[in-house]
């Protein structure tokens, strides 16, 4: 568990994983001892407390799959910096999304292929939920990315 935990990200460790009906819910913590604070670039090791928030990766053997991390939270001890503290962040997933970056670029590339209802009902019976609506946002939102 732990390797395939590593394909998404190598800063990330295995913690537990749980199987409720046709979903595993995989826990992992980063394993990183520092990170930069994103407003002033300066390393911080002094955590100030750890949350959980959770979102949606790519299937495993027919199961939904919800990654839940332990999120780090630093305080930022450069007292020149106008933030106190700022949240672990990782390249697998953006600031507010629901959705690993994997899990996006799969929909996005089976919704240019057939249209976003038939995709929708694909992922639906393949084990992610996932609406027309957010099909059209996230072929939005890569078209201004191009
Ligand atoms: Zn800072």
């Amino acid at each position: 568990m732990d390797e395939i935990v590593k394909l998404l990200d190598h800063n990330l460790n295995y913690v537990s994983h749980e199987l409720i009906e046709d979903t595993m819910y995989i826990t992992v913590e980063s394993n990183r001892e520092k990170m930069r604070c994103p407003h002033c670039n300066r390393f911080s090791n002094k955590v100030h407390s750890r949350y959980k928030k959770s979102f949606k990766d790519l299937p495993i053997q027919g199961m939904k799959v919800v990654i839940v991390l332990i999120n780090k939270k630093y305080f930022c001890k450069n007292v020149e910096c106008d933030h106190t503290t700022f949240a672990e962040t990782f390249d697998f997933i953006g600031k507010k999304a629901k959705k690993t970056k994997r899990l996006e670029k799969e929909i996005i590339n089976l919704a240019t292929n057939v249209s976003s209802v038939a995709a929708s009902k694909f992922w639906r019976k393949n084990v992610v939920n996932v609406g027309k609506s957010t099909i059209c946002e996230l072929l939005k939102k890569n078209a201004n990315n191009k």
